[in-house]
């Protein structure tokens, strides 16, 4: 796969590849880029394997599935998304739905959870039993608050997509951070931070530690590099490396983090300051793969793990 050809969708991680290939079937049945980029993010909520998003996804320190969820429709800029919602068992459709309003279109906890049942959107018990098992055997420590990571593997789904008139969109979903405080948001649902999407310029979504990524509104700054002319590769590149750098000078320990971009032709990019942070890429024509970026020595390669690579990569 070359980051230089022409893509329809680019998503993260390995688990987002069957949502990318149902993403490339809706557009080729002529669908909307719109309905397609909401089907990709539904096939991973609805996976229970992903411990991560939707269902299936690990609770928060009180044994509740917390999601968050968020859309952007680039031709307009109107954005939705919900925030710290239970019981919903596709948040990104209730995001979708916001982002159709002018206003109140970002929603959290009671609010969001009340418009949910309201339009009728299905709604489900999204702890399971695996998961509830975990949070028994989860030892939560009292200095938690200060010390957590993402969980390792799996994290947000993002997926940016673009149909063949160059109209580009952008859905996120995450149970965030295992054993997060109730109530707590990551970056996934901010504008800016986790998402943003302009079509007369690109796309570009995080996937990593929500609060790291939030203090460099990281999606917002790859498109704004693209903006000022900066190929999508390097935007990804040296947004990552600028606050990774920020935040080292300034003292500031740092978690994983990795960005994914679209250029307004269609052309990927990626970057990431784990050793390896697979992605997923597919266009109409059904051609879906899964790649990955990898850090050594600050600097970035894009490329197509062998089995042994692959197996470095646990998932569960
Ligand atoms: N960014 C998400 C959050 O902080 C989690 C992740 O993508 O790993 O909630």
């Amino acid at each position: 796969m070359k980051t230089t050809d022409q893509w329809n969708f680019i998503a993260t991680w390995k688990m987002s590849l069957e949502g990318v290939r149902r993403a490339s079937r809706v557009l080729g049945e002529g669908q909307s880029l719109e309905r397609a980029v909401v089907e990709a993010v539904k096939t991973v909520e609805d996976e229970v394997a992903y411990c991560s998003v939707g269902y299936g996804g690990l609770p928060n320190r009180n044994g509740e599935v917390e999601l968050d969820a968020a859309y952007m429709d680039g031709d307009t800029l109107k954005a939705g998304g919900v925030m710290a919602v239970r019981d919903i068992k596709n948040p990104v459709e209730v995001a979708c739905r916001l982002s159709k309003y002018e206003r109140n279109c970002f929603l959290a906890g009671e609010g969001a959870m009340t418009f949910a049942r309201r339009h009728r959107f299905a709604l489900r018990n999204m702890l399971t039993p695996e998961a509830a098992e975990r949070f028994k055997t989860a030892k939560i420590e009292k200095d938690l608050l200060e010390r957590q990571e993402a969980y390792d593997g799996h994290d947000t789904v993002c997926v940016i997509g673009r149909d063949a008139g160059g109209s580009m969109a952008c859905g996120v979903s995450t149970s965030g951070l295992f054993l997060k405080h109730p109530g707590r948001v990551g970056d996934s649902p901010i504008i800016g931070s986790g998402f943003y999407a302009d079509s007369g310029v690109g796309a570009a979504a995080a996937t990593g530690v929500g609060e790291d990524i939030m203090r460099g509104c990281l999606s917002y700054a790859v498109v704004g590099r693209m903006a000022c002319g900066c190929p999508v590769q390097e935007a990804c590149e040296n947004v990552l490396a600028d606050h990774t750098a920020k935040l080292r000078r300034i003292g500031r320990s740092c978690g994983s983090m990795s960005v994914i971009a679209m250029d307004r032709e269609g052309r990927v990019g990626a970057a990431t300051n784990l050793e390896l942070f697979p992605f997923a890429v597919g266009n109409m024509a059904g051609e879906c793969h899964t790649v990955a970026a990898k850090q050594t020595d600050g600097r970035i390669e894009i490329f197509e793990p062998d089995e042994e690579e692959w197996k470095k990569y646990e998932v569960d």
